[in-house]
């Protein structure tokens, strides 16, 4: 299975400081985020966001409003035609040492676990 991996803020919707996360509800798509998540649908990839979110566990937001946020993110992309195969996201603290905080590789192997047909 053909599998592209993004990253969320700043690549597929807008980025904010920490501090002002909270007070975010709406998705803003990033210019052409769109079209190349279509192309490469088309292409005949896969798509699973991969994505940071100490936010949670450092307490800027709260895991509601993360599955809040992100589910009007994926109504957003969904509107366009785009299908996201999956999500996984790192909601630990900066500090704690996890190894599913990118640069670490933890969110690729739980995906390559749970879609061992992933190239
Ligand atoms: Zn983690």
């Amino acid at each position: 299975m053909k599998t592209a991996f993004f990253d969320r803020d700043g690549t597929i919707a807008e980025d904010y400081p920490d501090e002002e996360w909270a007070k975010v509800n709406t998705p803003v798509l990033m210019p052409y985020a769109i079209e190349v998540l279509q192309y490469l649908r088309v292409m005949g990839y896969q798509i699973i966001i991969i994505t940071n979110h100490y936010l949670i566990g450092e307490g800027f937001i709260t895991q509601t409003q993360y599955d809040a946020y992100h589910g009007k993110l994926l109504s957003l992309l969904k509107g366009a035609d785009i299908a996201i195969l999956d999500v996984f996201y790192c909601p630990h603290k900066r500090t704690d040492g996890c190894d599913c905080q990118k640069p670490g590789t933890g969110l690729i192997r739980q995906a390559l676990q749970k879609y061992p047909d992933i190239d």
